[in-house]
């Protein structure tokens, strides 16, 4: 179908071309000078190569080119590296006449009426449009936008991106679409770029539309005659990829010939989903160079010999036996034996411990401990929660009692003049085991012989404060342990210079929990009956308050009241304990260890109890404003019953469930408690930089791949980037060598945070 029979036919044909507003009046966009007489003596082609600054780019100029350079993008070959996020057929709308309810559509008419209005009902602004093609008319509401007023006019053609719903809202239940995405199209348009063929989409990027930047790239990504590709040649041959040039081309001007509908839809949609032989190429490029870069750390690390020789003597396997209080599981001790391999080799072992919650990584870490500190070494174990690093600290004293081990705690909230003191143990090697908080990183804190450097529940730390705990020592042993489990992709991504170990077991004898969602206020007296049966049969019960920075004091109220309702109230007679992060030190191990002790019955707090903390005859836990909690921390939450032989409940409480989002996390939980399902689905709602806590480093924001969507090309990417660096690195002076090098000298600024150390 051809774009022209879409036009309403009692109107003169459009020749179409952009026309917003602010695209009319700019008059800053700077012409590319002639060729020759390029600024500051510069020479510019007229067709931007590669390397040409993005401000010769046709319609950029200085003042947006500034703008741009503030998103990174400094040259022709920068802009196009950015990719659109998704492709329209607008050489074949849908026709309205034929929406179907539920679909999502790109429909391309004219506006025939346009009004403003308030509704009393649901209380919004409403802006609507009637816009017909040919075949018919839809409506189309704006919500709370009244700017549109100022933006649409009759008898102007739009091409509208959306769902079609039915209109529940005046029960008309005629279909609407409802905030669809729009771009005006105007009389003399230049068919090539915005319409008549399969168009991408783009994000807006700075001060450039999405419009704008498509009628930017179009001829540049046409024009460019050469651009620089990273990938070993011989590697895209027997790949069969497509050069990078021909890659970025039809990425941001695809061809789709096929006149054929089914075809057109098939096409359009290996473009939207990223597999199209263009994007698969530009993706693995992505894949490839960052897995480059961890292969090399990874390899490297064989390079450097620690200063301390581990042996594990009979004395020392004596000791750990003895510290054991009860039989490791196999997944246990499978996983100890792959630590101590890597710690009695001359090179430094950097692992990744995956188990459950519950799983008992702990007891590994502390045998990895023994080992080091009865070679006359020095272990620290980092937690990301005070209260964490308290437990720790008191379970490795209990476990090293017999050893004779001084075991050290560090955190900020300890007096000055004793924490002096414990520091000048530490520098001075009289501390063999040092456990704490962030406080273990901190300038003032020198080991004399630091071998062993575990960080715990790494997923709440970053990729940097594992280097900063690395630098304490001379090339330690590094483990790092999470109970989150994280998708094998993020994994590999974010971890992928760790080797990994798994407890993939949990200790005999346990029951899974039972889940139960519970509905508000109404509900709460069925939560509170299972608190007391378990108090009555001699168990504990965990009732948690969401604590959410904005709103810290008001949530802290609530946890208060709580705790005043609960003992008073709910359960007179039984004594419940209250736990928060502005409780003073010392108030907070007593609670803790009251609590720990059976003497508190109920501990009502807020999620400073999140991870780690190990109270086994604790099985309830009951979460207030569950819907508030995210699935990983309600995943921890969960983990921390469920720790014995005996059955817990863990009792989801909501009480204002908004969106759909709180709901599904919500149903998850209760139907599985999988970590690594959990885990997935997390991944699915919150997006990988979320989930593994990079967001803010934009390592994995990629531009083309996506770690839920092209997993199999970063399992490839990596196999092949492995192979790669090994031959590289087989012959430091060779090509090999020489590329690898460049490629880390060309990525380090965008992946150099997962790259350090
Ligand atoms: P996590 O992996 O979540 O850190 P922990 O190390 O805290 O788990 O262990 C959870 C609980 O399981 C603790 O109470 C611990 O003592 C217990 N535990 C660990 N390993 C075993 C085992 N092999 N047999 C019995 N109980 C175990
Ligand atoms: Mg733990």
């Amino acid at each position: 179908m051809s774009i022209n029979r879409m036009i309403p036919d009692e109107s003169p044909r459009p020749a179409l071309r952009l026309c917003e507003p602010s695209e009319i009046c700019d008059n800053e966009a700077a012409r590319p000078p002639a060729p020759g007489h390029g600024r500051g003596g510069l020479s510019v082609p007229a067709q931007p190569e590669w390397d040409t600054p993005v401000q010769f780019v046709k319609g950029v100029g200085p003042k947006r080119a500034e703008a741009l350079a503030a998103e990174g993008i400094h040259t022709a070959g920068d802009l196009l590296l950015y990719a659109p996020f998704r492709y329209e057929d607008r050489a074949a709308f849908r026709r309205i006449a034929e929406l179907q309810e539920g679909e999502t559509a790109c429909i391309f008419g004219r506006i025939i009426a346009s009004a403003s209005r308030s509704t009393a009902r649901v209380r919004m602004k409403l802006f609507e449009l009637v816009v017909r093609d040919d075949s018919a008319a839809v409506d189309v509401i704006f919500f709370n936008q009244p700017y549109l007023r100022n933006v649409f006019h009759d008898g102007q053609y739009v091409v509208l991106f959306g769902r079609a719903e039915r209109d529940t809202y005046t029960r008309s239940f005629r279909l609407q679409l409802r905030n669809p995405e729009y771009e005006i199209v105007a009389d003399d348009e230049d068919r090539t770029i915005h319409v008549g063929r399969v168009v991408p989409v783009y994000r807006k990027l700075g001060p450039l539309t999405g419009r704008q930047l498509r009628a930017l790239l179009h001829p540049v990504a046409a024009g460019m005659a050469a651009a620089p590709d990273p990938l070993p040649e011989a590697l895209a041959a027997r790949l069969g990829l497509c050069s990078r040039l021909a890659a970025l081309r039809e990425i941001h001007s695809p061809v789709v010939d096929a006149a054929e509908p089914a075809a057109r839809a098939a096409a359009l949609a290996a473009l939207n989903a990223g597999a199209s032989p263009a994007h698969r190429r530009m993706i693995f490029e992505e894949f490839f160079l960052l897995q480059t870069g961890l292969q090399f750390m990874h390899q490297g690390r064989r390079r450097v010999a620690k200063p301390h020789r581990i042996a594990v003597t009979d004395a020392i396997r004596d000791t750990v036996r003895q510290a054991l209080p009860f039989k490791p599981t196999a997944a246990q001790k499978r996983v100890i034996k792959e630590i101590v391999a890597d710690m009695t080799s001359p090179w430094p072992m950097h692992r990744l411990l995956q188990g459950d919650v519950g799983s008992g990584k702990t007891i590994v870490a502390a045998q990895a401990i023994l080992v080091a500190a009865g070679n006359g070494c020095q272990a620290a174990l980092m937690a990301p929660t005070e209260i964490l690093a308290e437990q720790h600290h008191a379970v490795l004293t209990r476990l090293l009692a017999h050893t004779g081990y001084a075991v050290e705690l560090l955190t900020s909230s300890r007096p000055a003049a004793e924490k002096e003191a414990a520091l000048r143990r530490i520098a001075a090697g009289e501390t063999p085991v040092v456990v704490g908080t962030h406080a273990v990183i901190q300038k003032d804190v020198d080991f004399r012989r630091l071998a062993l450097a575990i960080i715990d529940e790494q997923h709440r730390f970053g990729v940097r404060q594992r280097a900063e705990l690395m630098r304490k020592g001379q090339n330690p042993d590094i483990l790092v342990m999470t109970a989150t489990p994280i998708p094998r992709t993020l994994a590999l991504t974010v971890y992928g210079d760790l080797s990994l170990s798994v407890i993939d077991e949990m200790p005999a004898g346990r029951v899974p929990v039972r889940t139960l969602l519970l509905e508000g206020e109404r509900d709460l007296p069925k939560a509170y009956d299972i608190i007391r049966r378990e108090i009555a049969a001699g168990n504990q019960a965990f009732v948690i308050y969401p604590l959410i920075e904005e709103s810290e004091k008001v949530d802290l109220k609530h946890a208060l009241a709580a705790h005043r309702r609960l003992s008073e109230d709910v359960f007179p007679g039984v004594r419940v304990g209250l736990l928060h992060g502005r409780l003073p030190e010392a108030e907070r191990m007593a609670v803790m260890e009251a609590f720990r002790r059976g003497e508190v019955r109920v501990l009502v707090s807020t999620t400073v109890i999140e991870v780690g903390v190990d109270i086994p005859d604790a099985t309830v836990m009951m979460v207030e404003h569950a819907e508030r909690f995210g699935l990983s921390q309600l995943h921890q939450l969960r983990g921390r019953i469920g720790r014995s032989t005996k059955p817990g409940w863990c009792l989801l409480v909501a009480h204002d469930c908004k969106t759909d989002e709180a709901r599904r996390r919500l149903d998850v939980m209760v139907q599985t408690t999988d970590g690594f399902r959990i885990a997935e689905e997390d991944l699915a709602i919150r997006g990988p930089g979320e989930v593994s806590g990079t967001r803010q480093s934009g390592v994995l924001n990629f531009r083309f791949g996506s770690l839920i969507h092209h997993r199999e090309l970063l399992e490839l990417a990596r196999v092949e980037a492995a192979a790669f660096v090994a031959r590289a690195m087989a012959e430091p002076a060779g090509a090999e060598m020489a590329l690898l090098q460049r490629i880390r000298r060309d990525w380090a600024d965008r992946f150099g945070l997962v790259l350090v150390g």
